[in-house]
């Protein structure tokens, strides 16, 4: 399968160090960083340095190293951020993949949200 990476995109200027960001985490393979218009009090968004579009492409071409570095990655921000379920509310984890999933910035990342009851998980087409 051939997923196009368009390198001109947000996230990757932000990985190149063109765009500020706030980071909550580097490691190896993976960059987490706040969400520019935060949607709950805990609003972190979890990208690989790699050029994948979306979970999918992530999921099925990334490297184990990788996949390991940034599943890892979530688990260490979850801690960082008391919102784990060890003595705390818990969290929703969102990852939008192209039309249909409405994802803005065409490199994968996920966004962790926390801090207050999020709602019902899908809202009406709008
Ligand atoms: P998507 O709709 O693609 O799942 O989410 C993209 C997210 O990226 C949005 O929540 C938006 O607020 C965030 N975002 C867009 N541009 C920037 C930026 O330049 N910096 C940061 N930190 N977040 C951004």
């Amino acid at each position: 399968m051939a997923y196009t990476y368009d390198d001109q995109n947000i996230f990757a200027k932000i990985l190149r160090g063109e765009i500020p960001n706030t980071t909550v985490l580097e490691t190896d393979h993976t960059l987490a960083f706040r969400d520019i218009e935060p949607q709950a009090p805990v609003h972190v968004l979890v990208i690989p340095k790699g050029a994948y579009v979306s979970y999918d492409h992530f999921a099925a071409q990334a490297s184990d190293a990788e996949i390991v570095d940034f599943t890892r990655a979530i688990a260490k921000i979850c801690q960082m951020e008391d919102i784990t379920l060890d003595d705390n509310d818990g969290f929703r984890m969102i990852s939008n993949a192209g039309a249909h999933g409405v994802q803005e910035v065409p490199h994968l990342h996920v966004h962790i949200l926390g801090g207050r009851r999020m709602g019902r998980m899908v809202q009406p087409a709008g």
